[in-house]
């Protein structure tokens, strides 16, 4: 497969243009950024390890029957994934309250919910993401009724299976954010999974100490990011248990890898 021209940058990823019009490359930039782009920062590795755990995510999720946009990781720091035309939303879980929630509606950060709650955000940086609800996508015609309630239904599958999964390894799933695309099969348009899941988009905590494990380590100034979606990885059994992945080793590995290509 050859590597195209760029399609389109985002704050953590790039998408490349392959010579297979249906597919892209996916690649998982050391950027983080935080509340609406004012926070910036690079943290060697950080893309690497995305890279792992949303490949390890994504690939479990197809074998439960939730369609999406993996086809294949390539190396430390891309994967080949279907293009798809993405919906303008941000769908956000959350099983636990934390984050803008909180702030918004003056609930205590950590109280536990007693169903899932899904909220929807418009995609949209110049206007800084704002919360809408379901009739403003049906006005608009940001996606139809049936799209939305075919997402929906996936979301509660998928969140069950990551509690479970996390819940495994002892970590608590607080939240994440979700984005769907369509494609095109047989000329008909599918809903399917896109973007990636990576402790970048999810709320992790410690099940015990309640230590986080998630982009907050950036957003809240806690350092030690490397360190805590490396524990992460290591959890879900992407690391060797003895594999100490420190900023610098991802570096020096994703580095060998560009060499060798
Ligand atoms: P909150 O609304 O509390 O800021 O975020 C809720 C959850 O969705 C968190 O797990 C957060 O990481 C994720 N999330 C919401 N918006 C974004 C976004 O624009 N980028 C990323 N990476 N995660 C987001």
């Amino acid at each position: 497969m050859k590597k195209g021209k760029k399609l389109y940058e985002g704050k953590a990823k790039i998408i490349y243009a392959t010579n297979d019009k249906n597919l892209v490359i996916q690649y998982f930039k050391d950027d983080a950024t935080a509340f609406n782009n004012q926070k910036k920062s690079v943290i060697e590795g950080k893309g690497v390890l995305n890279n792992r755990i949303s490949e390890h995510i994504l690939s479990n999720l197809s074998q439960i029957g939730i369609k999406n946009h993996l086809v294949k990781r390539l190396n430390m720091r891309e994967q080949v994934i279907k293009l798809v035309e993405i919906i303008p939303i941000e769908f956000i879980i959350r099983n636990v309250a934390s984050g803008s929630i909180t702030k918004r509606l003056g609930i205590e950060d950590g109280t536990v919910l007693k169903e899932p709650l899904i909220e929807y955000c418009l995609k949209d940086d110049k206007l800084g993401d704002p919360l809408i609800a379901e009739e403003h996508i049906m006005a608009f015609e940001w996606a139809t009724k049936k799209e939305i309630e075919k997402v929906k239904k996936m979301i509660l599958r998928i969140n069950d299976f990551m509690i479970g999964m996390f819940r495994g390894v002892g970590i608590k799933l607080i939240d994440f954010k979700l984005e769907f695309g369509r494609l095109k099969v047989n000329g008909k348009d599918e809903v399917i999974l896109a973007d990636e899941i990576s402790p970048d988009t999810c709320r992790l905590w410690d099940s015990i100490t309640d230590k986080k494990l998630d982009k907050d380590r950036f957003r809240k100034n806690l350092g030690d990011l490397i360190p805590a979606y490396t524990e992460v990885a290591k959890r879900l059994g992407i690391l060797h248990e003895q594999s100490n992945v420190s900023a610098v080793n991802v570096t020096k590995l994703s580095s060998v890898k560009r060499k060798r290509k």
